[in-house]
């Protein structure tokens, strides 16, 4: 990826133009940390990017942005270029081709905004991003009033740069973020729910989360998460605090590639703790703090547009998580099914990541993964022993009753009762044909 990325450089500069890498790569590289994608950026037009590599695609040309393939990987290679009137708080209603410099300055943050020339390694710094990336400092290039004003995404970025980074968010910079918080509104819901998703799964998600709440934007854009700070657990169960601490503690745990179905959940999966909580004479209780959870949780998750396949699974996620406390009263018929719902890895670390968040007893999660460990799939998931064909074939009537049937013949099976399909033709004799409700063909 690399040498493709310096072959392109090398062939702009060949053709007569300036080019350089820029943005993310650069950070990175000067942090001494790998680029994920390499982005370069010319003096060449649109035109001449084009007319200089066999495959592109113009996929930002009203930006003067070309997508050069090699080797079936896409780099995005961007005309030098500033912004201006920006009408609508994130895009630019004007473009204008320009100069290095002026390109830099239309960036976001300083340790966005550095310049590499790959050949040599030698930097090109206009905007003093080179002492910021040292000081582990997220500063906006120009006045952060103005520049928040222009495109108030950038108020998430610098949130989101912040945890992924572990930089500090400079002190005007944030003040700033603070008194455009409520601006945030105006983003569309796919950005959010991105920007977010990034937030929770690059590192640092507990950090994020964190300034996302100090700067105003968790009350604008989730503030059924920002209602869960203040709310008192009873230290028996939750000796780390209330609701909101145990939340950021397990966001802590989860990984810089972490599955944002996972992330979701654990930032969701107590949401229904606050309308919930419920004090007497015996302690604290939430009941019903799970449906309450989930109905919270999904429309949080209709508001950011999540797909569906999202939604489900991150809702079942939610619905779920207090089952494990069960588990081990569980009969064999019932925990089977419940190790063998989908995604049950999800939810398995899910529960992990409640515990460690809160008291660290590990029970419950140590048995469930020993009973996968011990159960064969085929116990899991066992052939049928019969199915609707066989019941028609017993002279019953087709209907609603089967499911309810063939479900308690898998019981039966999963728990040991039946073994083969005589016994489990036993079965249904027994219990619904002989009481008539298995009811006759006619
Ligand atoms: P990441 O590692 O998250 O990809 P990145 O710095 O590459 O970080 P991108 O979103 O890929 O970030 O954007 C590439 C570059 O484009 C940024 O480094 C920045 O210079 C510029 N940029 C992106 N979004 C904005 C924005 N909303 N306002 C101003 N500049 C931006
Ligand atoms: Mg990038």
């Amino acid at each position: 990826m690399r040498d493709e990325a310096v072959a392109i450089v090398r062939r702009l500069r060949a053709a007569g133009h300036e080019a350089f890498w820029v943005g993310g790569s650069v950070r990175d590289l000067l942090r001494g940390v790998d680029p994920k994608d390499f982005d370069i950026v010319t003096s060449a037009r649109p035109q001449e990017v084009q007319s200089l590599f066999p495959r592109t695609a113009p996929v930002g040309a009203r930006f003067g942005v070309v997508l050069v393939v090699e080797n079936d990987r896409p780099y995005e290679v961007a005309t030098f270029r500033t912004e201006a009137d920006y009408d609508d708080g994130r895009h630019p209603a004007r473009v204008a081709f320009a100069t290095a410099a002026e390109d830099v300055q239309r960036r976001d943050f300083t340790v966005n905004g550095l310049l590499m020339d790959p050949e040599t390694g030698r930097i090109v710094d206009y905007v003093e991003g080179r002492g910021d990336i040292e000081r582990r400092l997220i500063r906006t290039i120009g006045a952060p009033d103005e520049r928040f004003a222009e495109d108030r995404l950038r108020m998430l970025r610098a949130v989101r740069f912040a945890a992924a980074l572990d930089f500090t968010i400079d002190a005007d910079t944030f003040a700033a973020i603070q008194r455009h918080a409520s601006a945030i509104r105006g983003i569309s819901a796919e950005r959010i729910r991105e920007e977010i998703s990034r937030l929770l799964t690059s590192g640092g998600a507990r950090r994020g989360m964190e300034l996302l709440a100090a700067s105003g934007l968790l009350a604008e854009l989730l503030p059924e998460v920002a209602a869960l700070k203040g709310v008192d657990q009873p230290p028996a169960f939750h000796p780390e605090g209330d609701v909101w601490e145990h939340t950021l503690r397990m966001l802590a745990l989860l990984p810089g590639d972490a599955d944002a179905r996972l992330a979701w959940a654990a930032l969701l999966h107590d949401v229904g703790k606050a309308d919930t909580r419920f004090e007497d004479a015996a302690g604290v209780h939430f009941y019903g703090h799970v449906q309450e959870g989930e109905r919270i949780a999904a429309l949080i998750l209709q508001r950011l547009r999540f797909s569906g396949e999202e939604r489900s699974t991150v809702l079942a996620l939610v619905r779920e998580h207090m089952r494990f406390m069960n588990v081990r009263e569980m009969r064999p018929n019932r925990l089977k099914r419940f190790l063998r719902m989908p995604d049950f890895a999800l939810h398995l670390e899910l529960h992990r990541l409640d515990c460690l968040g809160s008291h660290g007893l590990l029970e419950n999660y140590e048995f469930c993964r020993g009973k996968l460990k011990e159960y064969s799939a085929e116990e899991l998931r066992p052939a049928p022993l019969l199915t609707g064909r066989d019941l028609i074939g017993m002279g019953c009537t087709p209907g609603p009753l089967f499911k309810e049937i063939l479900d308690a013949v898998e019981d039966a099976q999963l728990g040991g009762e039946i073994a083969t399909a005589e016994e489990a033709r036993a079965l249904v004799r027994r219990r619904w044909a002989a009481a008539g409700n298995c009811r006759p063909v006619s």
